[in-house]
């Protein structure tokens, strides 16, 4: 009589190191975001707070340092290479740029590109007077519903960083918006990442902390899906979310790259 062979048990399939692995299908959540950002056009370029439009729609401000990856993240997020490089041409780089956002050429947002602070070979009169415009727009613009501060991580929130942060405060504990996204994250470790990230938590007090590279794609989705949340709020999320509404949920617009 012959014994059957004895096969070795099948072993589980071991998973890819995270770094080849495929990234995650993006949500319907985040596909429909990414195809609102992709809508971004070129509005208007305020060199002064009175030259800048009232609006009603809801308004994210992007701020940061020079160098920080503003111009870059705002690029990233609407997939459109040169958008915010326009806020870097001559004539427009002391000014408030704005671009609208939303379907069908119907404004329903908009995102407020700041002139980068900080910059060292700066004349110190731009500088002060760039202080007074940015301070003067974060008090008191009334549709301003969020505020983005670009970060670069390897630096730290800077001095500059902080009276930002004073002047938003009472705004953020009346329900303003405020997220710190920590940028080039890709030039970090993991553990470098994660401590900078916890630092970083504890200073937005009352408002969010995220690790963002431009290079990765990392946290792309998670804050496109903010940007729509905040703009559109819970009702319309839910609304938007429900099955009767699916068809309505765009396809990612094709990469630009
Ligand atoms: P801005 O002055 O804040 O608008 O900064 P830029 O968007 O011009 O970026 C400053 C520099 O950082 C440029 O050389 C970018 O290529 C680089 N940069 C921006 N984002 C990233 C990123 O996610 N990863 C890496 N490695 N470099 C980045």
């Amino acid at each position: 009589m012959t014994s059957s062979p004895v096969y070795p048990k099948p072993r589980p399939p071991t998973p890819a190191p995270a770094h080849l692995r495929k990234p995650a299908e993006a949500t319907p959540q985040a596909k429909r975001a990414h195809a609102w950002l992709h809508t971004a056009r070129f509005l208007t370029t305020a060199p002064q707070l009175e030259h800048l439009p009232a609006l009603e729609v809801p308004e994210f401000a992007f701020v940061g340092r020079s160098n920080a990856g503003k111009s870059t993240c705002i690029n990233t997020l609407t997939q459109q290479k040169r958008l915010a490089f326009a806020s870097k041409t001559p004539g427009r780089t002391q000014s408030i740029n704005l671009f609208s956002l939303g379907k069908q050429g119907v404004t329903d947002a908009v995102l407020a590109d700041l002139p980068g602070y900080g910059y060292a070979a700066a004349p110190r009169e731009a500088k002060l007077r760039w202080q007074r415009v940015m301070g003067n727009y974060l008090m008191t613009r009334e549709n301003l519903k969020a505020v983005v501060l670009m970060c670069d991580p390897r630096l730290g929130l800077t001095e500059l960083d902080e009276i930002l942060l004073d002047v938003i405060r009472p705004r953020v504990a009346q329900g303003m918006k405020f997220l710190i996204l920590l940028t080039k994250a890709d030039k970090l470790s993991h553990a470098e990442a994660q401590k900078a990230l916890s630092i970083a938590k504890l200073q937005c007090g009352g408002g969010e902390a995220k690790l963002f590279s431009a290079l990765k794609k990392q946290g792309l989705d998670e804050v496109a899906t903010l940007l729509w949340d905040w703009s559109h709020g819970p009702e319309a999320e839910n609304a938007a979310a429900a099955p009767e509404n699916a068809e309505e949920i765009e396809d990612e617009p094709p990469s630009l790259d």
